[in-house]
């Protein structure tokens, strides 16, 4: 089994990470400050300690909102080592299928079964 390039994927998961955050405080900026201890990371690996609080999540479209769970869960995954392994099957998730969802928990056989 051919090992995929894990920190690739945890930068594409910080980087849609940020992006999410930073769309959430440039459109709320003018109308009120998202929390006085927001500040905005400096660099890439500190967009990883940024967790959702309620506050942001109240701010938060549900879509963007349940995107960043699975960003978060995505992270916590490479952490335990345990990214890229399909939670349904234990099979080794396709590369291809994580280029375009980084975050997903399931190979693409078992996310056919459960949309059906
Ligand atoms: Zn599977």
């Amino acid at each position: 089994m051919k090992t995929i390039n894990i920190e690739r994927f945890k930068n594409m998961l910080l980087e849609e990470k940020k992006r999410i955050l930073k769309n959430l405080k440039s459109e709320k900026e003018d109308e009120e400050r998202i929390g006085e201890s927001w500040s905005e990371p400096r660099d890439l690996e500190d967009w990883a300690h940024i967790s959702l609080t309620e506050d942001l999540k109240s701010k938060l479209a549900s879509r963007d909102i349940s995107t960043l769970m699975e960003i978060e869960e995505a992270l916590r995954r490479i952490n335990r080592g345990t990214y890229g392994i399909c939670e349904k099957c234990g099979a080794a998730i396709e590369e291809e299928r994580l280029e375009l969802i980084p975050w997903t928990r399931y190979c693409s056989k078992c996310a056919r079964e459960m949309s059906r």
